[in-house]
């Protein structure tokens, strides 16, 4: 093989491998229908499937980018951080996993709270972030909701959250399973002000979240096909012993009883959330 050939070769190889790469980053295929599109078009159309409308998984700062003016959000307490009262340890310490968790993501545990205003109206608002500890609810989480009910009073705001959650920390034990009633309370006085609390229900919400403040809102709105629900369906099923119907925990599901008001497609947030803060006054 001569030289030049040889590196025509090289040269041709090369581009392959970097179409290649870009391809990757440009295509992204749904998860539900198997649908490949182009990234740009999912992430103009709120991270949703531009065919089936799946909702992909989006961090807590997209979800409140998406509702909120842009560059209006403030975050509040975002020092707070975990201690291990426990000294709990499984396969790994709790501190260490922490420390860890606090490093890979960015963030100090799996609320970020804070306020900001939709067309022009202030509002209280706060999301769980997932990827922190399956947004899991401890000891600080339950601080992080209780502190922006409590701020949202003395500013006399509504408050919107945005669940996903794994449920209890299971690290903290008893201290996480207080969180529920901590934040239930919360909510109890909001609602003596007169004030609204607007639950965003996210895939997936479960657990003590929602046995507590998620489901405790004055309107709940659901991500079209999220998992929401307490116990996952395996253990329900093992525990009734009756086959659980088609569907079942999911937004959809719930709509049809009675235990969420709206599916809302992403791109719906804003405008509905904006109309109920009307209505509240
Ligand atoms: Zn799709």
């Amino acid at each position: 093989m001569g030289l030049r050939t040889f590196l025509l070769d090289k040269i041709q190889k090369v581009t392959e491998i970097k179409k290649r790469e870009i391809q990757k980053d440009v295509w992204v295929k749904c998860d539900k229908c198997g649908e490949v599109s182009y990234k740009d078009d999912i992430q103009k159309n709120y991270n949703t499937c531009p065919s089936c409308n799946y909702h992909f998984k989006v961090s807590a700062i997209e979800k409140i980018n998406m509702i909120l003016d842009p560059g209006t959000f403030v975050e509040i307490d975002a020092n707070l951080k975990s201690l291990d009262p426990l000294g709990f340890k499984d396969s790994k310490r709790y501190v260490d996993r922490i420390r860890d968790t606090v490093k890979k993501t960015g963030i100090n545990d799996a609320f970020i709270s804070g306020y900001g205003t939709i067309y022009k109206k202030p509002v209280h608002i706060g999301a769980f972030e997932f990827s922190f500890l399956g947004g899991s609810m401890g000891s600080v989480v339950g601080e992080k909701i209780t502190r922006l009910i409590e701020s949202a009073i003395s500013n006399r705001h509504h408050v919107i959250t945005i669940s996903c959650s794994g449920g209890a920390r299971m690290q903290e034990s008893i201290l996480s399973l207080m969180q529920m009633a901590k934040t239930s309370a919360a909510l109890k006085k909001l609602s003596n002000e007169g004030l609204a609390h607007i639950s965003i229900l996210t895939d997936p919400t479960t657990g003590g979240v929602t046995a507590s403040f998620a489901m405790l809102g004055d309107v709940h709105i659901a991500e079209p096909g999220a998992l929401v629900g307490f116990a996952g369906p395996r253990v329900i099923e093992q525990t009734i012993r009756q086959k659980l119907p088609e569907g079942f925990q999911t937004s959809e599901f719930l709509l049809q009883h009675g235990m969420v008001d709206m599916v809302l497609h992403r791109r719906e947030w804003k405008d509905t959330i904006y109309k109920l803060l009307e209505f509240f006054g």
